[in-house]
């Protein structure tokens, strides 16, 4: 018997989970052109198993058309199968843009920050996850002797990572238990999630390779620090490709118009969390004193601010360096909506030409009631369920996500609430840790 390699042709649904369709790897030339056929109620395929009321039921059909652009393949030698996947966009028969496919999503956004104001969004993802292999020990963080614990994965995981194109910028042992963080990219528009979906897809792959398993749950146990993915991003003209971020006439940099893009964010942040913090368990991360995100501020050199000014060499282009980080988002997400939730009200913040946002100095939990409304300074949900209700409620982002997409995440997502509402804390974390 010869192997026959399989390609697996994919989407990264509602629940951030990869799902997809397996073809022989002989016929990837003719898949590329026709896809496969995919079905609605997929989208409503929870994390952990039970499908969500779908409105579609068992009916309607569409088609999973790859982007050969988003091919991996990994060889993990003659003894085991290969990791081969691409990934796709969700249409309808006709060839039209299926409204709910989440890369379908971010791909209208950022077609929209383009067509009105003439820019395109470079970033890269910051992924925070747990190796089950290896001992936990207390003061481990960045321990060079947390990194040897790690063994080989690391070392082949970066070989995998170059073997599907990704550039590796860091790896290394964080403060949580078990923690690894890895930072790759950057990348421009889609291509950016894309990769944030080969990070996690290709960790998970290595981990099996080697016998065990990675999580990226957003947090392990109630305890614990949490899983974070920390989005940095920046805005380029899109004829030039020049930055338009930094201002050093401005007393902290930023541009008018990466200010505007900042303040929708802000602005938009508590009611963008149900989508970029998409678990129940991801509101014991968002808290104070987690080096998470727990308002929607705008901070510099500050690592629990919803959105961060990133330091810069003073010694390098500053012009070149100046960016932003988005810290309230986790791998329960998918990064399609992350990036494409996350857009979408830096969008509103340019179209509404909104002003430059305040730092916010210090740590919002510290200041009177007063100068947090001063600021516009709120704490974000604190439960998944609260969360949904402010996106339900929003009408700023609405036009982004179009009513089907709107309607099925929050069906989906409020079902998942309801099932996780009935365990406890540490059995919703038990779930999440095998689901992610
Ligand atoms: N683990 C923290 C989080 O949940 C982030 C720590 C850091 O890298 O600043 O986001
Ligand atoms: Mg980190």
């Amino acid at each position: 018997m010869k192997k026959e390699e399989i390609v697996m042709l994919c989407t990264t649904d509602l629940g951030g989970q990869t799902r997809g369709k397996g073809f022989p790897a002989s016929d990837l030339a003719d898949r590329l052109k026709k896809g496969i056929g995919w079905t609605p109620t997929n989208s409503m395929i929870t994390a952990h198993g039970p499908i969500a009321p779908s409105p579609w039921g068992p009916f309607g059909d569409l088609v999973l058309i790859p982007d050969p652009d988003t091919r991996v393949r990994i060889d993990f030698g003659p003894d085991a199968a290969a990791e081969h996947f691409v990934m796709g966009d969700i249409l309808h028969l006709d060839g039209t843009p299926w409204p709910v496919c989440p890369r379908g999503f971010l791909k209208r956004v950022l077609a929209a920050i383009e067509e009105r104001h003439g820019l395109k969004v470079k970033a890269a993802f910051e992924h925070e996850f747990v190796y089950e292999a290896v001992e936990e020990k207390p003061n481990a963080s960045y321990a060079l002797d947390s990194f040897r614990r790690q063994g080989a994965f690391a070392e082949r995981y970066l070989g995998a990572l170059k073997e599907a194109g990704l550039v590796l910028d860091t790896f290394m042992p964080e403060y949580g238990p078990k923690q690894y963080e890895v930072t790759v990219g950057p990348a421009v528009g889609v291509a950016a999630a894309d990769q944030a979906v080969a990070v996690r897809e290709i960790a998970r792959a290595v981990a099996h390779d080697l016998g065990s398993r990675v999580s990226f749950t957003p947090i392990l146990r109630p305890d614990a620090v949490g899983n974070g993915v920390h989005v940095h991003f920046s805005l380029m003209d899109a004829t030039t490709g020049a930055p338009v971020n930094h201002d050093p006439s401005h007393a902290d940099g930023m541009s008018a118009r990466a200010g505007s893009f900042v303040a929708g964010m802000l602005a938009c942040l508590p009611a963008v969390t149900a989508v970029t913090a998409a678990a129940s368990i991801s509101y014991m991360r968002l808290t104070p004193n987690r080096w998470s995100a727990a308002y929607n501020n705008l901070g510099y050199r500050d690592r629990e601010a919803g959105v961060r000014i990133c330091p810069v060499f003073q010694t390098v282009d500053i012009t070149k360096q100046f960016h932003f980080e988005f810290r309230a988002a986790d791998a329960a997400a998918s990064p399609y909506l992350v990036l494409g939730a996350m857009l979408a009200a830096g969008l509103h913040g340019l179209d509404s030409g909104l002003p430059i946002p305040s730092v916010c100095e210090g740590a919002p939990q510290n200041l009177s009631p007063e100068r947090l409304r001063e600021l516009d300074i709120v704490r974000l949900p604190q439960s998944l369920g609260e969360a949904l209700d402010l996106f339900e409620a929003d009408t700023v982002l609405a036009e982004s996500f179009g009513a089907e997409l709107k309607k099925a995440y929050l069906a989906h997502k409020r079902f998942e609430a309801e099932m996780m509402g009935q365990l406890s804390v540490e059995e919703q974390c038990a779930r999440y840790a095998a689901a992610y």
